[in-house]
């Protein structure tokens, strides 16, 4: 199963939909367990994946180097807006499976929802991991808004040569109500279509683009998945920094996400407690959607009509990628793509449906 390790509540950066550090009351911003405390915890989970996370986690750079020296996990992933890349040393970088990089597309996207000069940081950083060896999975993690071209955005961090995917998603339902609807049918889905054609093309060409949203709705046509999509309660917890473990990294206010502890529990007795509403599975996307995230699917702070204006999207973007598929599954037979879409291979914290 995969546990978000939350190293702090702090952050150094406050972008615009996030707002920074969390208040330390609700997530404390140094850790309140002991390591053995977690040692004990999630060594009984022989297929164990640690996602490093916070606020800022590389923040408390010391504590990730101790837990990756003493947890026996078999993957390690960190989420890092990359600007102390430096604070943890080479060895450690060259053993995370996964790295995701918060970058929102070009400079001024960036800039303007995470802050002056994040752009150029994040860029160095990824240079930086490539310079010192770094060969495992670069991902460019962004978070789409009313700013973003989601065609011109996903294409500038494929383009650019450092990321070997590109996962995104929506700024919906978790922040106040924004005009959703007008921008996703005049920019956000004619940008998919555009987006789905050039990956199509690319397949096509014997060439897979690294598009994250795709290629885990391509798995999940093939295979299934969990769900959610994101395994929140199901495969993926989070573990705050006073050893509370929760169903979602997001919900760290909310009683419906409180699991237990650390100190109290063992990881078998969390999966199931919480789980997608009735609604969603007669719906006929769920085996795909999944109910698309859990904290969503719990707070619905949209309400029932923004609730639905988002799954409108979240189905008309899933009837674009299956179209897609189905004209190369035509074109090479489904065996070939049985072998192509197999990404991801455990779950790396991309939540898959954006
Ligand atoms: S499209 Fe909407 S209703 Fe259907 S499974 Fe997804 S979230 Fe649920
Ligand atoms: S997709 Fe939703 S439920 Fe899953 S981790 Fe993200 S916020 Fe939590």
């Amino acid at each position: 199963m995969l546990y978000f390790v939350f190293t702090t509540g702090q952050c150094n950066l406050s972008c615009k939909y996030c707002g920074g550090s969390f208040q330390p009351e609700v997530v404390p911003w140094e850790i309140q367990y002991s390591l053995e405390d977690l040692i004990s915890f999630i060594s009984k989970d022989k297929d164990a994946i640690i996602a490093f996370y916070g606020g800022e986690p590389l923040l408390n750079a010391d504590f990730i180097m101790k837990v990756m020296d003493s947890v026996p996990a078999k993957k390690f992933v960190i989420q890092t807006n990359g600007l102390l890349v430096k604070r943890l040393k080479r060895e450690y970088w060259l053993r995370m499976d996964a790295v995701l990089l918060s970058i929102d597309g070009p400079r001024d996207v960036t800039d303007y929802n995470r802050g002056k000069g994040v752009y150029n940081a994040v860029i160095s950083a990824a240079k930086y991991l490539k310079e010192i060896g770094y060969r495992g999975d670069l991902i460019a993690r962004m978070t789409i808004t009313e700013l973003s071209d989601i065609y011109r955005d996903v294409m500038h961090l494929l383009d650019i040569g450092l990321f070997n995917h590109v996962h995104w998603q929506l700024n919906v339902v978790w922040c106040p109500k924004w005009n959703f609807m007008r921008w996703a049918c005049s920019s956000y889905l004619p940008g998919i279509r555009r987006l789905v054609k050039a990956w199509v093309d690319g397949l096509l060409q014997g060439e897979v683009l690294g598009i994250v949203p795709f290629l885990g709705i391509a798995k999940r046509y093939m295979y299934g998945g969990p769900i959610p999509p994101c395994g929140a309660g199901e495969e993926a917890f989070a573990i705050l920094p006073n050893g509370n473990i929760i169903a979602c990294p997001i919900a760290v206010d909310v009683k419906w996400a409180y699991l237990g502890h650390i100190t109290t529990h063992n990881p078998f007795e969390l999966p199931g407690k919480v789980s997608i509403s009735e609604d969603c599975r007669s719906c006929p996307y769920y085996s795909i959607c999944g109910g698309r995230c859990l904290y969503a699917n719990k707070e619905r702070y949209w309400g029932e009509e923004g609730f639905k204006e988002v799954c409108f999207v979240t189905k008309s973007t899933i009837d674009m990628v299956l179209q897609g598929i189905k004209k190369v599954e035509n074109a090479v037979g489904k065996k070939i793509l049985l072998k192509i879409f197999n990404y991801p291979e455990y779950n790396n914290t991309t939540e898959i449906i954006p």
